[in-house]
């Protein structure tokens, strides 16, 4: 691919400048660079103003939405939301089901769902995991069986536990694998239902994390009945759906764009004098730090260039995910580090639940208030989405075929 920007690359990305300086939603200002945990109306003010622009999916297909850009399009607009703080679209729904439901869904769940979607009228849940049910997710026991219910129409009845279910508190509905034949071997009996979660049954849970956040939950599925027609594919093929969702979300959680925002911002910090009148980043062995960050987040750019490049020539993602997946996190949480390193003694207290009050007066200066707090969150980077380590041994099976 050419990575030098054409004349129509330069115009294109002046459109997006001028759109994202109009267009983005004010109450959001500020809210990434201060690191602020986001209400659902956050996610959702800034997916509507994009929405209605035809601007919310640019890696879908045209036929259901997508906006036709080119890769290098596809990057400007990636490098261009991450430089104006622009917050991170909620995956779920976009990166995750949707993909799914226009490549395996039948046209009635494309036109019922695919919409939705778009319009951010229906935010997603992602219930994979379970206790016992982590990196080995092929053991996962929620069960779905199936019977004609009274109205003569074929249901499933779903029993069963998901955990880490993130923000599943906003959901109206979470796509779930769920064991439709525990007589086969483990990938082989499980199905890909897409379940209304208003549905009677369902209970969820909150689990509060180490930063104080309720990002995650328990998902409690008792009873619960869900038509045959919400089966995205065929019975017992839910794991090619599984793995083929899996991939699209480890290539976006590499996040090297806004990555890049994070190291300017530590820069930025650093560059501000401490108490003794000197730069944090006139200290050789941070800005060493600093320099080894760039050199990686440099190479990794140019990795995920030529998985969009791929992608944009029909290759869907591949193994080349899983490396994408470990170094992005990697290389996020190196960030939250130096970010840590550089707030010093201010980075230390921990003012959030010490009491009424306090959030309203914390110590030091701004850009040291959630340094802690974030750094605890982005520890969850190289777990979720399938943990590093797992990611490596997909490498060394797939791409270096041992
Ligand atoms: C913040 C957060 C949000 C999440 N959101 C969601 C969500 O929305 N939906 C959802 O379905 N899931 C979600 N998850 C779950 C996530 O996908 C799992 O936590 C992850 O797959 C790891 O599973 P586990 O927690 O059961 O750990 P385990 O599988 O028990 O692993 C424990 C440790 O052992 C290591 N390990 C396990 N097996 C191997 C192996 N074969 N080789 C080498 N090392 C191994 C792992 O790397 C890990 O370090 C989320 C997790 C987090 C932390």
């Amino acid at each position: 691919m050419d990575l030098n920007f054409s004349a129509e690359d330069i115009a294109f990305r002046d459109e997006v400048r001028a759109f994202i300086r109009d267009s983005y939603p004010a109450h959001l200002n500020g809210k990434i660079d201060e690191g602020e945990e986001l209400s659902k109306e956050d996610f959702l003010s800034w997916h509507k103003v994009l929405a209605a622009k035809g601007w919310i999916a640019p890696a879908w297909p045209t036929e259901y939405g997508g906006t036709g850009w080119t890769s290098v399009q596809r990057y400007i607009w990636s490098e261009e939301t991450a430089r104006a703080d622009a917050i991170r679209l909620m995956p779920f729904g976009l990166s995750m089901v949707g993909p799914v439901i226009y490549t395996f869904g039948t046209p009635e769940q494309k036109a019922k769902f695919l919409p939705r979607i778009l319009s951010g009228d229906d935010w997603w849940c992602q219930g994979y995991s379970e206790p016992g049910a982590g990196s080995d997710l092929a053991n996962l026991r929620t069960k779905a069986e199936r019977f004609t219910g009274e109205d003569g129409k074929e249901y499933y009845r779903v029993n069963g536990q998901k955990t880490w279910t993130t923000l599943a508190q906003h959901a109206d509905w979470g796509f779930f694998l769920v064991r439709t034949d525990p007589t086969v071997k483990a990938q082989e009996g499980i199905s890909f239902l897409l379940i209304d979660m208003k549905t009677p049954g369902i209970t969820v849970r909150p689990i509060i994390t180490l930063g104080g956040e309720h990002e995650v939950n328990e998902v409690w599925l008792e009873d619960v009945i869900v038509p045959v027609e919400n089966r995205v594919f065929h019975e017992n093929k839910g794991w090619t759906c599984a793995k083929f969702l899996l991939a699209h979300e480890r290539t976006g959680i590499a996040g090297v764009a806004a990555s890049k925002r994070g190291v300017e911002r530590i820069k930025n910090i650093a560059r501000a004098e401490l108490d003794e009148g000197e730069m944090l980043l006139a200290n050789p062995f941070f800005k060493r730090k600093i320099a080894e960050l760039e050199v990686d987040l440099s190479a990794l750019e140019f990795t995920e260039l030529r998985t969009l490049a791929g992608e944009s020539s029909g290759k869907g993602p591949g193994p080349e995910s899983s490396l994408l997946k470990i170094k992005g996190t990697e290389i996020q949480q190196r960030i939250t580090e130096l970010a840590l390193e550089a707030a010093g003694h201010y980075g230390a207290p921990y003012y959030r639940g010490f009491g009424e009050g306090d959030n309203e007066h914390p110590i030091g200066p701004d850009y040291t208030h959630r340094t802690a707090p974030t750094y605890f969150n982005v520890r969850k980077t190289s777990i979720y989405g399938g943990s590093n380590e797992i990611q490596r041994n997909i490498i060394a099976k797939m791409v270096l075929g041992l």
